[in-house]
């Protein structure tokens, strides 16, 4: 076994690093600037806590989510790290104690905020203990990001100071543009590009059109029992109304959202990570703080505002590993709320509302046109899917289907080319016969051929599309409506007072049949009624995460982990992963040599907890 690979295993328990860790971690030893982009829950933090480990100096992490920097010292703490934090939070004690450690030479790992590092001669003072400089969340330095933070851009100026020590820059998600100014404005030199996949095999992604929310979250979240979720909405009043309605359903759930009393905020945040809440429902707002590792299921009750944004929330869940659930629920209404709320909080330059738009047309098409989830996210960051030539075969084995999206495991059904392009051509039609004038309600109608006054005031009965689609049920209607909105066939315009429904060019290049499109129908409970698999939600992933496993001494592991979490005060996930606690249910180790085989436990963890956990096992 290597050097890195004894420091992983002595520190963290894990047998073998992810992709590009190791990488990571080489060229920081070699003191070269790296630039890696890994997925949520590829292993980012590892590339720079195991250097810390590896050699003598200081490594310096800066990043901006203060509310973050409290459990992932605790998380380095429990790998044995001497890890401290400097933010405008601490209190005066803590703060005494990092500087005084901090003189004594007593630190591996150092977190603190950009702002902390701008101001005062922090980096001076350590300049000759660095090792390696780590920005967390480098996309905060550019404007083409989706999160871009002003304090990132004094950084570049500090680094300069110091052009011995090697700089490493992370984060999740990132264009090509995105990654070219991260590297210009942190001053990287030549760096190692560590491009990671950006699929996550363990999520399923299923989206649907969206008709009764509160059934259809409440169907998502029966199938996870006590399990952690996170469930986004896309005004504060939605969030508190889902809420109430949840509870009602007896649920343990809370509202959270940018309106609350910051105190409240930290309030459920803490709770949620400590596993006390189960459900939060949100505005985005929520999110940036949580490294919950074991949140099961994401769910969107609105369409987000860009294939980035979706990628960074619905990333949130499955962080550990195992099988989770990211379910998204999309109507065009949401397109319009976002363009409404985007023009009401700031007017749009016409650069950046050329990019809102184009954001808007990607999620748009993303949610509603049926095609596989992980191909279409997989190639939107420029990459192919599947990741591995082996994965590629696998997929052939099953008929070229990733098993892990409504669209593979034949809860959408997409319908042939043809079929596609003809029913569209019937809805366009129908709009445009009806001079552009009416909402998607009457033209529906006028499909359907229904008999109703404004049909026959209008003299829509005698249109060439009056009951063009008669004996079609509304809901299929109503959906391929929604779907040739976000795909930007039709519009909606609302000038008049009230919505309605127009052809766009796009539209009118379908009707010549210059291009094609793509329609998908969900089926409907009734008709899989009959396939149990489906309706439970899981599939092949999620079984074998849970092969083996005793579930009720799963339970009984889990109830221990949460007391000792509470009485070290600190959340669940630091103390074991699921993926741990499994591989505990699973194997029932009895002996030191045994425990210590379990993925996720290391001398450290067994040194401390191993005992109690063992003590709970021989009773099972
Ligand atoms: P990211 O910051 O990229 O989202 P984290 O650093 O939070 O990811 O790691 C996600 C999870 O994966 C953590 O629970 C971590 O302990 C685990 N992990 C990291 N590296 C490995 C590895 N080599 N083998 C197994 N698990 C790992
Ligand atoms: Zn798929």
């Amino acid at each position: 076994m290597g050097v890195l690979e004894e420091l992983l295993e002595k520190h963290w328990g894990y047998r073998s690093f992810r992709p590009l860790q190791k990488e990571a971690i080489q060229a920081a030893l070699a003191e070269r600037d790296s630039m890696v982009i890994l997925p949520t829950g590829g292993g980012k933090s590892l590339c720079y806590q195991l250097p810390a480990v590896a050699q003598d100096g200081i490594v310096l992490v800066i990043s901006p989510l203060i509310a973050l920097m409290d459990d992932q010292i605790a998380g380095a703490r429990e790998a044995g790290l001497r890890a401290e934090t400097l933010h405008s939070n601490l209190s005066d004690k803590d703060r005494t104690q990092a500087y005084k450690l901090l003189d004594a030479g007593e630190v591996d790992l150092l977190y603190v905020s950009p702002e902390r590092l701008c101001s005062g001669h922090l980096l001076e003072s350590i300049a000759p203990r660095l090792a390696l400089i780590t920005i967390d969340e480098a996309h905060c330095v550019s404007h083409w990001g989706h999160d871009f933070r002003p304090e990132y851009r004094q950084l570049r100026p500090l680094f300069d100071s110091l052009p011995h020590v090697p700089r490493m820059a992370l984060t999740a998600t990132a264009t090509e543009q995105v990654r070219e100014d991260i590297a210009h404005q942190l001053g990287l030199r030549n760096p190692e590009q560590l491009l990671g996949h950006p699929d996550r095999p363990n999520l399923i992604y299923r989206s649907f059109p969206r008709d009764n929310i509160t059934k259809q979250v409440l169907e998502v979240v029966n199938r996870h029992p006590g399990e952690g979720g996170i469930i986004y909405c896309l005004t504060r009043k939605s969030t508190e109304s889902l809420a109430g309605k949840l509870q009602s359903a007896g649920l343990n759930c809370a509202a959270y959202h940018a309106g609350m009393a910051a105190g409240d905020r930290s309030r459920i945040q803490a709770e949620f990570v400590n596993e006390n809440i189960h459900i939060v429902i949100a505005t985005v707002a929520f999110g940036m703080g949580i490294d919950r590792s074991n949140v099961r299921f994401v769910i969107h009750a609105n369409t987000p505002k860009s294939i980035e944004h979706y990628q960074q929330e619905s990333g949130r869940a499955g962080r550990d590993g195992l099988a989770a659930e990211c379910v998204l629920f999309h109507n065009y209404s949401d397109i319009a709320t976002h363009r409404s709320l985007a023009e009401r909080d700031f007017p749009l330059s016409p650069d950046r509302k050329a990019v809102f738009e184009a954001h808007l047309k990607d999620i748009s098409r993303f949610a509603s046109a049926p095609i596989c989830r992980h191909q279409f996210l997989t190639e939107y960051f420029s990459f192919s899917y599947p990741a591995t030539p082996e994965g590629n075969q696998a997929l052939e084995a099953r008929s070229q289907k990733c098993g892990a999206c409504d669209v593979c495991l034949d809860e959408t059904k997409e319908l042939d080319a043809k079929e596609a392009v003809i029913t569209a051509q019937k809805l366009l039609s129908a709009v445009f016969r009806c001079e552009n004038r009416f909402g998607v309600g009457h033209v529906v109608d006028v499909l359907l051929g229904k008999d109703n006054e404004k049909i026959r005031r209008n003299r829509h009965d005698q249109l060439s599309v009056y009951g063009l689609m008669k004996g079609q049920n509304v809901v299929a209607l109503r959906t391929w409506f929604d779907q040739l909105m976000m795909q930007g066939a039709l519009r909606m315009n609302t000038e008049t007072g009230y919505p309605i429904v127009q052809i766009t060019p796009i539209g009118l290049n379908i009707c010549y049949g210059k291009s094609d499109v793509r329609l998908g129908l969900p089926i409907t409970e009734k008709s899989k009624s009959s396939k149990q698999e489906r309706r439970s939600g899981s599939n092949a992933k999620d079984k074998g995460s849970w092969e083996g496993v005793d579930k009720a001494l799963f339970e009984k592991l889990r109830a221990l982990r949460k007391k000792i979490a509470s009485k070290k005060g600190m959340p669940p996930y630091i103390i074991f992963s699921d993926e741990a606690l499994r591989g505990m249910a699973r194997t029932k180790p009895q002996s030191k040599s045994g425990f210590l085989a379990v993925k996720g436990v290391g001398k450290r963890k067994l040194e401390q907890y191993g005992d109690e956990f063992m003590m709970v096992i021989s009773q099972a």
